[in-house]
């Protein structure tokens, strides 16, 4: 189209992004309602990590169909093996392509210098926990989350939730650096400080950084649910912070949810400080936890709250085995 041709190769991605999760999130629907979600365990001897048919299936749809379009980005997905299911999405939003890009953007040409992070089904725990399919309480946890880098730093996201509470509607949460948030509507205070952190992952760190926030007036109250993109959702929709003390989360989880939540003015850094960088040879995972904030809460507050110890406990790279 004339609007395609006209916009600059970031937004093209960004674009496309948003419509492959949408279809994405289609298509997870699509495998529960069907009722056979083909659950594996991909984890270690020690950590259950469940995959699906639905994980699979989405991270084939969305990665085949940004690479077909985008031959020279890197696309790192969460996902291994392979689906049955080959589904493919050509389209993308008009909403993207309308809007004009900031210069020191719309200068970017495809190149490696770009990576997408893909999370094609963040939640899948709590999917497999969703025997009622019609649970929109549980399945509101699950999103696809695709997030773009360039030369290691976030330029934009896409949060997609196949599911939002109540109505069980889908709903598309994306943001481009600059360009503010689209799709939620962002809290701009709470009189409460609701901390949330991890469902299923929780370790003895996490739950000591959760009680010296809690010391410091800094936690009122917490809530644990699952997934990093659901998470990220309830602190721009007034939770004051996520909190996660403990290595296991992994840039795929947290590269789209820092696009849209520090767009809105939030911050995600490790529980250091640490900014996360997201070139192509990083480490996966996010060894020094995770820390993000909402756009009227303090980060700083947050991070001297956490002891040095516990920080020390987490650091920024894990020795390859
Ligand atoms: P949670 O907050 O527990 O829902 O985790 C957020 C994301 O990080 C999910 O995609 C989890 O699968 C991932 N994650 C967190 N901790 C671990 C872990 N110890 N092992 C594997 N994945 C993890
Ligand atoms: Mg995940
Ligand atoms: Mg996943």
């Amino acid at each position: 189209s004339e609007m395609w041709n006209k916009a600059c190769f970031l937004s093209r991605l960004v674009a496309s992004s948003v419509r492959v999760s949408q279809s994405a999130g289609d298509l997870i629907k699509g495998i529960l309602a069907k009722g056979d979600l083909g659950v594996i365990d991909k984890g270690s001897e020690t950590m259950y990590d469940p995959q699906t048919e639905a994980d699979r299936a989405a991270q084939y749809l969305i990665v085949q169909s940004l690479q077909k379009k985008f031959s020279k980005i890197n696309i790192i997905g969460e996902e291994e093996k392979v689906s049955k299911v080959e589904v493919l999405e050509d389209g993308s939003s008009v909403d993207v392509l309308s809007l004009p890009f900031p210069s020191d953007l719309s200068s970017i040409e495809e190149s490696g210098d770009i990576v997408v992070w893909v999370d094609p089904l963040d939640g899948t725990t709590e999917l497999a926990r969703a025997k009622d399919k019609t649970s929109i309480a549980t399945l509101q946890q699950v999103t696809v989350l695709i997030g773009i880098a360039y030369k290691g730093s976030i330029v934009g996201g896409v949060i997609h939730q196949p599911w939002s509470f109540p109505s069980g509607a889908s709903r598309t949460v994306w943001a481009v650096r600059g360009l503010g948030v689209h799709g939620i509507e962002v809290a701009k205070e709470n009189k409460e400080k609701v901390i949330v952190t991890t469902r299923s992952h929780g370790t003895a760190t996490v739950e000591e950084a959760l009680k010296e926030l809690e010391r410091r007036g800094l936690s009122t109250s917490v809530e644990r649910v699952g997934g990093a993109g659901f998470k990220v959702l309830k602190v721009l929709e007034g939770s004051a912070a996520y909190v996660f003390a403990s290595p296991g989360c992994k840039k795929w989880d947290t590269a789209a949810p820092q696009a849209v939540l520090e767009a809105a003015g939030g911050k995600l850094t490790d529980i250091s400080g640490r900014s996360l960088v997201y070139s192509a040879d990083i480490q996966k995972n996010n060894s020094g936890g995770v820390l993000a904030t909402a756009p009227w809460v303090n980060h700083s507050d947050y991070l001297t709250a956490l002891p040095d110890e516990l920080k020390q406990s987490l650091p920024e790279f894990i020795a390859r085995k």
